[in-house]
């Protein structure tokens, strides 16, 4: 009895360790096309940052797509109209350009969630980076800034 107190307790010091920083962020897409969070911080004491993508609408993916690409703000748009010509087979994506960060796949209705774990040693302090979505013409209304620090 004492040993399993011992040993909860020690799992709740972990879990609160682990958590010191926040190393992940969920971003929600709409049906109307939309993130809704318009920024986030990656904070570079933590080694790994998750960023979890949520489709809270019920059209699919070849009608209202959404991904999750991180890219210096300088790159976003030439990865945006790179991948227009690859097509929904490749989530409208060339995963081959040197300027991708990081990248969740497409996901539609029914798919609710996907995520993305990358190395924050990828990012710099106070760098200029956004994130956005390459689905055809999404871009203009599906973007936002990631602070680094
Ligand atoms: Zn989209």
């Amino acid at each position: 009895m004492f040993a399993k107190a011992v040993a909860v307790s020690l799992l709740t010091l972990a879990s609160a360790s682990v958590f010191a920083a926040e190393c992940s962020v969920t971003v929600e897409s709409t049906d109307q096309m939309s993130y809704t969070t318009k920024e986030f911080t990656v904070d570079k004491s933590c080694k790994e940052f998750t960023v979890k993508l949520t489709h809270s609408g019920s059209l699919p993916k070849n009608v209202m797509g959404h991904n999750l690409v991180i890219s210096k703000t300088a790159d976003m748009q030439g990865i945006a109209t790179e991948g227009m010509s690859k097509g929904l087979e490749n989530d409208y994506l060339n995963a081959a350009n040197a300027g991708i960060i990081a990248h969740t796949k497409m996901i539609g209705a029914p798919e609710k969630e996907t995520e993305v774990k990358f190395d924050t040693s990828k990012l710099e302090a106070g760098g200029d980076y956004s994130f956005f979505c390459t689905f055809p013409g999404h871009i203009s209304m599906m973007k936002g800034k990631v602070i680094v620090k």
